[in-house]
């Protein structure tokens, strides 16, 4: 290990804890392009699985995947008002080419509205053609001042779906659904809970008639901005002229959504799960669900603990799990290491079983599992491993999210809070506040100077009060909603 001294805990410093979690677990480094990282592969391993479920439940959700081009022309970004204001200030832009400069400077897409409705501008003539439903798996740069590892870097990794539709209620329905197959992804495979709700429109994405999105907390108890869905009405369809031939005759202009996650959630999943010790990964994301450490004292123990661990190993990779396929075991055979350092190694990654066997343990038939989330060992008959190893690969996922969401809770504040204790609690330990809000951008735009929280939704009914706040958090007048606030990332 290059590094064998403690981590800063997540109580003395959150984020040097972040950085230096990120940096050990080797999920990624600083790359030499400032604001740029370089994603390791215990790190893309992580992305890998978590594109690979999407991408199941985008196809099981009717989407198709497609790949539009890097560059946009700066035109394009100019069509549709908001979405330039929004845009322009963060976008990097290319003026020359082998050597000569370009007519039109090109935009590298900070997402792709522009070049992708222009496209199905030419695609969609009648109301047969839709809806229209497309997602890209792509890089993007926005040229950010501030940036944090897998957060918010220059240039991530995303996907970003882009549909059109016949109407206003196929948009809205369609938008709402994206959002709650994110919510699924994010609570069954990322055990990362959300509140889900719609943004204030000094929180809209640029261009967008509504956008909703998914909101977790994190161990600091500020917000993080998972993943967003927008409905973005009939703006991008009037800019590019995308237009069909309605059922009734006449030509309308269609409706457009679009809605993307990207490799923020690995960040996400750092800052929900990890612990003083390391990272912890909820197994259907782990790239590695359990490793083998075999433990012998001389060169006659090591070749038969060697053999035993493999046969185990073998065994567990060729049994018959029915979901989510096969288990993803790795056996630590490395030599001249001793089992400590290794357990050491793989508890600040975050493999989320550790299978312990000896000479004594073997002797008995048996194993010792250990789990990540609580660190709780117990013994096992190599009899019944497979089954065993499963079920409790089962159980870490379900009580990673029970813990993620009772921690939640334990930080959220719904009874009536005086607007002083508001800013107390927002300057010390944070949490997510519901409120009442009277609707008005100035109460919004005053509470965000005064207290760095923001709005992060205004929740779906599910996350909302059993009692409806009467009167707004700022200035004490009749409430129009209940707002959900936070500090966020
Ligand atoms: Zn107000």
């Amino acid at each position: 290990m290059a590094d064998d001294k403690k981590l800063t805990t997540r109580a003395a410093d959150f984020s040097a804890w972040y950085n230096e979690v990120v940096l050990r677990a080797a999920l990624a480094d600083y790359s030499p392009v400032r604001g740029c990282m370089v994603i390791r592969p215990n790190g893309y391993g992580i992305w890998e699985r978590m594109q690979r479920a999407l991408d199941d439940m985008f196809k099981a959700t009717g989407h198709r995947n497609a790949y539009f081009p890097l560059f946009i022309p700066e035109s394009f970004l100019h069509k549709e008002a908001q979405h330039v204001e929004g845009f322009a200030p963060e976008t990097a832009v290319v003026t020359h080419g082998g050597g000569k400069k370009l007519e039109e400077p090109l935009i590298v897409r900070p997402t792709s509205e522009t070049i992708i409705y222009s496209m199905f501008a030419k695609w969609v003539q009648s109301y047969r053609d839709l809806p229209l439903l497309i997602n890209q798996w792509a890089n993007v740069v926005r040229w950010e001042m501030r940036t944090r590892l897998f957060l918010r870097t220059l240039e991530f990794l995303w996907q970003e779906g882009h549909t059109a539709h016949a109407t206003y209620d196929d948009a809205e329905e369609e938008a709402r659904r994206m959002l709650g197959v994110y919510s699924d992804f994010m609570e069954g495979w990322m055990a990362m809970p959300v509140v889900t709700g719609q943004k204030t429109d000094a929180e809209r994405f640029a261009g967008a008639l509504r956008t909703y999105s998914c909101e977790a907390m994190m161990q600091d108890n500020k917000a993080l901005q998972a993943g967003t869905s927008h409905n973005l009405g009939q703006n991008f369809a009037k800019a590019f002229d995308l237009k069909f031939q309605a059922e009734h005759g006449g030509q309308e202009y269609a409706w457009n959504t679009s809605w993307g996650v990207s490799t923020r959630l690995v960040g996400g999943l750092v800052m929900t799960h990890g612990d003083d010790v390391g990272i912890r990964i909820p197994p259907l994301l782990a790239p590695i669900e359990l490793v083998i450490v075999p433990i012998y004292r001389s060169d006659d123990e090591r070749e038969r603990m060697l053999e035993a661990a493999d046969r185990i190993m073998r065994a567990l990779a060729d049994w018959e799990r029915r979901d989510p396929g096969r288990l993803r075991v790795h056996l630590d055979d490395r030599d001249g290491m001793k089992p400590g350092a290794k357990y050491y190694e793989w508890e600040l990654q975050g493999v989320p079983l550790r299978l312990e066997i000896g000479p004594r343990d073997l002797e008995k038939n048996q194993a010792i599992l250990v789990r990540r989330d609580t660190r709780e060992k117990r013994p096992v008959s190599l009899n019944t491993l497979g089954e065993d190893v499963a079920d409790l690969l089962t159980r870490i996922q379900e009580d990673m999210l029970i813990a993620a969401r009772e921690r939640r809770e334990e930080h959220s504040m719904r009874h009536r809070i005086s607007y002083d204790d508001f800013r107390a609690l927002m300057d010390g330990e944070g949490a997510f506040v519901y409120a009442g809000w009277c609707g008005s951008p100035e109460c919004e735009a005053q509470i965000k100077e005064e207290t760095k929280a923001t709005i992060r939704v205004l929740p779906d009914e599910e996350f909302r009060s059993a009692e409806t706040p009467s009167t707004c958090l700022k200035c004490g007048r009749p409430a129009t909603a209940e707002a959900l606030w936070a500090k966020a990332y």
